[in-house]
């Protein structure tokens, strides 16, 4: 057997975005950091998504609005919700608590916590990405969310409304206005709100690696190997045991191992309601069309990421079912015929599609903070279609935590559920 590495200050179980960049936060505050994934860095859900930083995403996804579509969209096969039925009976639990956070008291309280969270993220990532040398790759050009006419941009008023209420900033563009700012765009999709403090990455996964590679450099140190459980004694964790047998000793362990964190917390009995939101990507690296923005389809559910030279990233679309069921690319495809509508011809030369696994919780509220059943545990995990945008504030809020400068809100901690 190998010998293990030397004992850990923090160990971070997870190398997707939210656990490269809270290991790297804990870094910079000069704790000694271990992070550990069975897989490269930002290999599974980090690295495919649509490279937003979506900070007006304030409304969880449970709001009334979307109670009222679900039928309807499970009832289309290329709707942007799709369920595999077969997995419905393990969902049920999750569903459950979904309907109950869509009352309208817990939305206006979640919709605050996740105001709170989404209005320091610019203010979280500045410093960091300036530190990573990854300025360059920031775009901060803001997003269009684009409506076909005028009546489905008025039925989603009283959600934007709701967004400027809690502090979202955005503005209503006339049809000329948008053409101006995204020539590309076909009519009708010319009704729009700009929505300024938006930003986007090129590529999420290589800005990940990015965040990875300041995180070695910085001295942080990274094992690839899978983890098969907690070490705990006495109600306090004390680092993780990998699946070969070896026992790495920590004085804090932090799990952030996207959708497959409830494996940890079960081992210690936190209940911790985890799905996998299933989404799909298409690359179109060489689709012929020139775009500025980030741009959602607001009607349709899906996003087109500006790539280099042309290209275009489509995203989106909502899968429940089982982590572990076969990808169905049918979803992917579903977005070139929408994109088209939108966009005109696309080349799909070198084209490929992708699925990755959201890790939701019923609630859409991230949970960071310490295990209410261990000890010296902490989660980092349910960032749902948020976790590249919230990686950096989720880092800065464990490391305030951490370090004693400021305590993470109760509402985030895993004991809500
Ligand atoms: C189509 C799509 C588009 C999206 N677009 C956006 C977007 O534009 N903006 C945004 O903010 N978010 C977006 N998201 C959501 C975002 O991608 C996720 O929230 C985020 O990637 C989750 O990161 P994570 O680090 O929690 O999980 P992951 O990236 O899944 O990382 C978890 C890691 O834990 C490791 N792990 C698990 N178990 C073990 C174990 N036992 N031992 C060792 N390692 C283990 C895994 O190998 C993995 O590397 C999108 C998601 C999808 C699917």
């Amino acid at each position: 057997m190998m010998s293990a590495p030397r004992a850990a200050e923090v160990i971070v179980v997870g190398a997707g975005v939210v656990g490269i960049a809270t290991a790297l936060q804990l870094r910079l505050a000069g704790m000694d950091v271990l992070l550990l994934d069975r897989d490269p860095p930002a290999a599974a859900t980090s690295s495919g998504n649509a490279g937003a930083f979506a900070v007006s995403e304030v409304l969880p996804l449970a709001g009334p609005g979307i109670l009222r579509q679900v039928p309807g969209w499970l009832l289309d096969p290329l709707g942007p919700l799709a369920l595999r039925w077969s997995s419905l009976p393990g969902l049920l639990p999750w569903l459950t608590r979904f309907v109950l956070a869509s009352r309208p008291a817990r939305v206006t309280a979640l919709s605050t916590q996740l105001a709170q969270l989404l209005g320091r993220v610019n203010a979280d990532y500045a410093p960091l990405i300036a530190h990573c040398g990854l300025t360059d790759s920031w775009r901060r050009h803001g997003a269009l969310a684009l409506y076909p006419d005028a009546a489905a941009l008025a039925a989603d008023m009283a959600d934007w409304q709701r967004r400027a209420a809690l502090g979202v900033r955005w503005q209503p563009c006339a049809a000329a206005e948008v053409a101006a700012l995204e020539p590309a765009l076909l009519a009708p999709w010319q009704q729009g709100v700009r929505i300024a403090d938006w930003s986007h990455v090129d590529d999420p996964y290589l800005f990940s690696l990015g965040l990875f590679q300041q995180f070695v450099r910085e001295g942080g140190r990274f094992l690839q190997q899978p983890v098969a459980s907690l070490l705990q004694q006495n109600g306090r964790a004390q680092g993780v045991c990998l699946d070969d047998g070896r026992r790495l000793p920590a004085a804090e362990v932090v799990i952030a191992s996207g959708v497959w964190s409830d494996r940890f917390a079960r081992q210690c009995r936190q209940p911790l309601p985890l799905a996998a939101e299933r989404g799909y990507h298409l690359n179109l690296p060489h689709a012929g069309v020139a775009l500025h923005h980030f741009l959602l389809n607001a009607r349709d559910s899906f996003v087109i990421l500006p790539l280099p030279d042309g290209g275009v990233r489509l995203a989106g679309t909502v899968e429940l079912a089982h982590r572990d069921a076969a990808p169905d690319y049918r979803r992917s495809h579903l977005l070139l015929d929408k994109a088209r509508a939108m966009l005109g011809e696309l080349c799909t030369d070198g084209m490929t599609a992708w699925m990755g696994s959201r890790p939701s919780v019923p609630d859409s509220l991230p949970v960071i903070g310490p295990s209410s059943r261990l000890s010296h545990l902490y989660f980092a995990c349910g960032h749902g279609h948020l976790g590249l945008t919230l990686a950096a504030t989720t880092g800065a809020m464990l490391r305030d935590h951490l370090s004693g400068a400021a305590a993470i809100p109760e509402a985030c901690w895993p004991g809500r559920f």
